[in-house]
């Protein structure tokens, strides 16, 4: 079999497979250094938008630079995997919370597909392949990738938009050193005209379209962002207790959403059924408990209550409530 004809079995192989585990989409890039996106990046951390996120100034040379993470690198595999539940309706007199983390940490869950993935590809290829992958974890510009890996287009929203599942998806990335046949990069741009993202977002963060300042984004404010009070010059906004979708659910592309058939990303049940009394109350070890494989541990117990406090909800803290915080 010659080399062509066999880098194309072993690429449709792959997908093949990484479909039959769930993951939505499979694109593949060559892996070159950044240039027109460095700029635009390098661009977007001089004016400060991403705000205390120092890593990603940190790591901007390997950000821009697949090779720097994996020297041997011949290929990025950027893969969807939609979060999407259709039950996800949120009640009266509740907070919400963004549909990524309703679930558990997609992290854990992913991680556990990506190596799977890795597992079929040695055995694919019948040796041992270097790589590195992740979801979300790893200095990559995932959604650059997508792009050049054929998936989807940048919304306005700054969020992958794919034509087939819409932008409900998580992105995960593995970088390995088998050369494998490149998807053609996806070129168009389906925001047309829309512009309601940027024109519904509570707090004005997508400054134009396309481009976001994370010091006023919500989903940055209530997970990322370690300060007690807001950054000056945020206006307040309602509900939204951990993260935001609201440019995503006015997302016209978002009627083509695709509900996962992954039971990890089921509602956990206080996201499904806790009305404000319950989440005023959580205490510590409930909130260890319950919360123990969810992404809400990112913000803790202490954020969320900061985040309640922000919504002119109050907390009501063990010590009022009398209740102890062990059980
Ligand atoms: S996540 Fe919310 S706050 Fe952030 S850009 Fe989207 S609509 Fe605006
Ligand atoms: S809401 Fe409209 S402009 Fe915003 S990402 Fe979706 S299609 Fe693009």
């Amino acid at each position: 079999m010659s080399w062509r004809h066999r880098k194309k079995e072993w690429t449709e192989a792959i997908k093949q497979y990484a479909r039959s585990i769930g993951f939505e989409d499979c694109g593949i890039a060559k892996p070159v250094p950044l240039d027109e996106e460095a700029r635009q990046y390098e661009d977007w951390l001089r004016r400060g938008f991403h705000g205390t996120m120092q890593y990603m100034e940190k790591t901007f040379e390997i950000r821009i630079d697949p090779k720097k993470l994996l020297p041997s690198a011949k290929s990025v595999i950027v893969l969807t995997h939609s979060y999407f539940r259709k039950e996800a309706r949120y009640k009266p007199n509740s907070p919400k919370i963004a549909r990524y983390a309703h679930g558990l940490d997609y992290h854990i869950v992913l991680r556990r597909k990506l190596e799977r993935l890795h597992d079929f590809m040695c055995k694919l290829i019948g040796r041992e392949i270097e790589a590195v992958y992740s979801v979300d974890s790893m200095p990559v510009m995932e959604r650059v990738w997508a792009r050049r890996a054929g998936l989807g287009w940048q919304g306005k929203n700054t969020l992958t938009i794919t034509r087939k599942a819409g932008s409900y998806v998580f992105l995960s990335v593995m970088l390995v050193d088998v050369e494998l046949e490149y998807d053609k990069p996806f070129e168009s741009d389906f925001c047309g005209r829309c512009n309601r993202c940027v024109e519904v977002c509570p707090t004005g963060a997508l400054v134009m379209p396309g481009l976001l300042d994370a010091n006023k984004c919500i989903s940055y404010l209530t997970i990322e962002y370690r300060g007690d009070e807001l950054p000056d010059g945020v206006s307040a906004w309602t509900d939204w207790l951990f993260g935001c979708d609201v440019c995503q659910e006015v997302c016209p592309w978002n009627r083509f959403a695709k509900e996962t058939a992954e039971e990890s990303f089921e509602p956990l049940e206080p996201i499904k059924e806790w009305e404000w009394g319950l989440w005023r109350r959580l205490s510590s070890n409930p909130f260890k408990r319950l919360f123990r494989l969810s992404p809400l541990r990112r913000a803790g117990l202490r954020g969320l209550r900061r985040n309640m406090r922000w919504l002119g909800v109050e907390p009501i803290l063990p010590e009022k409530n009398k209740q102890p915080e062990t059980n």
